[in-house]
């Protein structure tokens, strides 16, 4: 399969699934189960990943898929209600009709990842809070080979492109990056945009303070002369609104000594913002390594900009160290 088929099919099955999302949250009363790391998980996030994988199987089924989500709580007797629920979206969607087709299409994301070869990677809806709250979040997926991300998609059902709900953001590092809407597929590329004085300049971070430490990113625009107030916003949303221009900044500053990024959270953002433009590095400047398996093993919270501050970025963080 050529690039570009590689690529043409990545957008369809994030556009298929983002809008599967969007139904779900208009239709069903959601009802989140919690998940081992107690974050929340919907059967939007079920039935994206089945959506996606069982699309990306169909155009090359060589390809393995690093995904967030597994099967597991839909093959319980508990899970039956929400296993069925799953597969009527995905059957709607896909045509599959086979129960035991989709559930495997879900826990094909199992794969370990690694530096070798090229992988899939996927979170079917990140920002699960966001989703809940009616707010913002993102299909988000890319290819990665030997460790590199080549491509990068994400759906973004709330954000607004060309004055309508629902945009599609993409890149490759070949052509750059671009952007249509959710409904509409006329593509315009997108870029970072202009250097920006940092008094002007506007930065996003999580809503949720336990992914992203609100107080030092505080401390870190007054040091830098940032005066605008903190974008918040949901997923890698944040991503898309570097990329093309809403904010300059992107700050995701550990809350945890512990936690450990993981690639399907940061893969097609990241360079969806290097293809437009910008930079992205974690809080200590290193380069994102998606070559250590399911997690960023190497790296410290994140940090995206359009270009020109990433440096003073990187210096104010360090120095104002939590
Ligand atoms: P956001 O929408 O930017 O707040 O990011 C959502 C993502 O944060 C989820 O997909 C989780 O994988 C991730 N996450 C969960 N716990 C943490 C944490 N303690 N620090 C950073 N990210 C986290
Ligand atoms: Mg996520």
């Amino acid at each position: 399969m050529t690039p570009d088929a590689l690529r043409d099919a990545a957008i369809e099955a994030v556009v298929h699934a983002a809008r599967a999302c969007r139904r779900i949250q208009q239709a069903i009363a959601l009802d989140p189960l919690t998940k081992g790391d107690r974050s929340p998980v919907t059967v939007a996030d079920f039935a994206a990943q089945a959506i996606v994988s069982l699309q990306l199987a169909e155009a090359d089924g060589s390809l393995p898929l690093v995904g967030e989500e597994d099967a597991a709580a839909l093959r319980t007797p508990e899970g039956a209600a929400r296993r069925t629920q799953v597969c009527q979206t995905v059957r709607a969607v896909t045509g599959v009709t086979d129960e035991g087709a989709i559930l495997a299409a879900i826990d094909r994301g199992v794969y370990a990842g690694g530096p070798k070869g090229r992988h899939w990677t996927l979170d079917p809806i990140d920002g699960t809070k966001g989703f809940l709250r009616g707010d913002q979040y993102a299909v988000a997926l890319a290819l990665i080979e030997d460790g590199v991300v080549r491509l990068g998609v994400l759906g973004c059902p709330n954000l607004h492109h060309a004055g309508a709900r629902g945009a599609i953001f993409w890149a490759t590092r070949e052509d750059g990056a671009f952007a249509r809407g959710l409904d509409d597929d006329a593509v315009a590329p997108i870029a970072a945009g202009p250097e920006t004085a940092l008094k002007q300049a506007r930065f996003c971070e999580s809503v949720e303070a336990a992914h992203s430490a609100h107080g030092w990113s505080a401390r870190v625009a007054a040091r830098l002369g940032v005066t605008r107030e903190p974008y918040r916003i949901d997923s890698q949303c944040k991503y898309a609104a570097v990329a093309r221009g809403d904010a300059q900044i992107y700050l995701r500053l550990p809350t945890r000594k512990d936690y450990v990024e993981k690639i399907w959270d940061h893969a097609a953002g990241s360079i969806i913002v290097e293809a437009a433009g910008g930079r992205v590095s974690d809080i200590d400047g290193r380069p994102l390594d998606f070559s250590r398996g399911r997690r960023l093993e190497d790296n410290r919270g994140i940090i995206a900009t359009h270009g020109a501050p990433h440096d003073a970025v990187l210096e104010a963080v360090a120095a104002e160290t939590d």
